[in-house]
């Protein structure tokens, strides 16, 4: 018996609900979320009578403990906001739940994402002999997990990473996000940050780039920008000389991008509109188009993975790359969601039955790169997100 709380019902509720429904381990499922009638729409889609469903505002930290004491979860997966993961958490330790998310917090008023908030609910954590399970989504999560994998099997000391994460897919549209577009223009317009003999290096927002060649997709202008996992992997990989994560971004979307921000619609801070105070990214968020519903006519292909240099198990050099590339129409076709959020709810979904089998289950606070990689990674590829090899080749970057 294990009953399984999903706390937030979007593009990657919409994975974790589809994926936790197939696996028998979950006897009870919970969608609970803001607007309820979204989770009731995933619960018809995945069909069966599997997926219950239940209101809740997950900011309000009596709320979650009254849901929480009345469905009596194992696991709280907070696939809400980055904004939520305090109360969920706080929420978790009233009620005596494990927790697992997708992306560390970030305070709604600072648009900086950092895991000191999250670290220090380690003791807590600890003493109330709960596992709370850091960053299980694809980047973070997955791309932590092949850098634990690499070292366990591969490397004596890992010296260079690179986490390279391209999407080639094609929306069709002018403009849009590939996740919650509040959350996603936040991450992409901050400052660029990587790690480099012992300390951040920060850089231009999109000041680093160059071409890197992905698998069956081909070269694509790759930029360097700050994403969380590196600061938990520099401290668990203390060996790593420089750490750097590049994404792909199309000149389409830089030129958006950049027209919004100087009007001031990337802006955070609340301003007076007609006597009401709204934030433009929060009013912005309202008019572009839901990232659940790109979808439908989106192809191609996404490809996230780690290039790695170091020195083996012998002592002698080697390079590393690991990745997983996803069809964009064919996570349509099983979820109903294009590749972004299939990426992240299908490993987050794996990460809760890791938990629920009782192989990734220590109380304490933890990052994904922290547990054994290796049942992960007999399950991954299964799931739907294969990985591929390759050793000792030219890593580009
Ligand atoms: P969406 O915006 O599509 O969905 C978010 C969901 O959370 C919505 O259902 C929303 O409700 C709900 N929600 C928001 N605030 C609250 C609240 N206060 N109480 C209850 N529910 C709330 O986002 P995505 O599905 O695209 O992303 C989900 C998470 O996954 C994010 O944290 C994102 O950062 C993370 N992510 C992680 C990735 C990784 O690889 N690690 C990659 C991509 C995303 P409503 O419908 O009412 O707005």
């Amino acid at each position: 018996m294990f009953k399984l709380l999903i706390i937030g019902a979007g593009g990657v509720g919409t994975v974790v609900a589809h994926k936790a429904a197939k696996n028998p381990i979950f006897t009870d499922i919970l969608l609970a979320t803001r607007t309820k009638s979204k989770a009731d729409e995933i619960a018809k889609a995945v069909g069966g009578g599997r997926i219950k469903t239940a209101r809740v505002d997950a900011d309000n930290v009596p709320e979650l403990v009254a849901l929480m004491r009345e469905f009596k979860p194992d696991l709280a997966l907070n696939v809400a906001l980055p904004y939520q993961d305090l109360p969920i958490m706080d929420a978790c330790l009233e009620a005596g739940v494990n927790y697992l998310d997708t992306a560390n917090y970030e305070p709604k008023d600072e648009a900086k994402f950092e895991y000191k908030w999250q670290w220090a609910y380690k003791d807590r954590f600890e003493k109330a002999g709960l596992t709370a399970i850091l960053g299980c989504g694809f980047d973070p999560g997955v791309s932590a997990i092949y850098v634990a994998y690499a070292a366990k099997h591969y490397f004596s000391e890992i010296h260079y990473l690179d986490i390279v994460d391209c999407n080639a897919g094609n929306h069709g549209m002018a403009f849009a996000t590939n996740f919650n577009p509040e959350i996603n223009i936040r991450e992409v317009t901050q400052k660029g940050r990587y790690w480099e003999n012992g300390k951040w290096v920060e850089t231009e927002p999109h000041e680093i780039h160059q071409p890197i060649t992905y698998p069956e997709i081909g070269p694509k202008e790759s930029y360097v920008i700050y994403h969380e996992e590196l600061e938990s992997l520099v401290k668990n990989f203390p060996t790593i000389k420089r750490a750097r994560f590049w994404m792909t971004f199309g000149q389409e979307y830089l030129t958006h991008l950049r027209v919004i921000q100087n009007i001031g619609m990337a802006r955070i801070d609340p301003v007076m509109y007609n006597g009401v105070e709204i934030v433009p990214i929060q009013f912005l968020k309202a008019v572009l188009p839901d990232p659940k519903s790109l979808g439908e006519n989106y192809t191609g292909l996404t490809s996230i993975g780690c290039r790695i240099k170091g020195l083996d198990k012998e002592g002698k050099p080697l390079t590393y790359y690991i990745y997983n590339n996803c069809d964009h129409e064919k996570a349509y076709e099983e979820t109903g969601t294009q590749a972004v959020s299939y990426t992240t709810g299908v490993p987050a979904a794996l990460g809760a039955a890791m938990f629920a089998e009782g192989v990734w289950k220590k109380p304490g606070v933890w990052n994904v790169e922290e547990f054994d990689p290796d049942p992960f990674m007999a399950q991954i590829g299964p799931q739907g997100l294969p990985f591929h090899e390759e050793f000792n080749i030219d890593l580009e970057v």
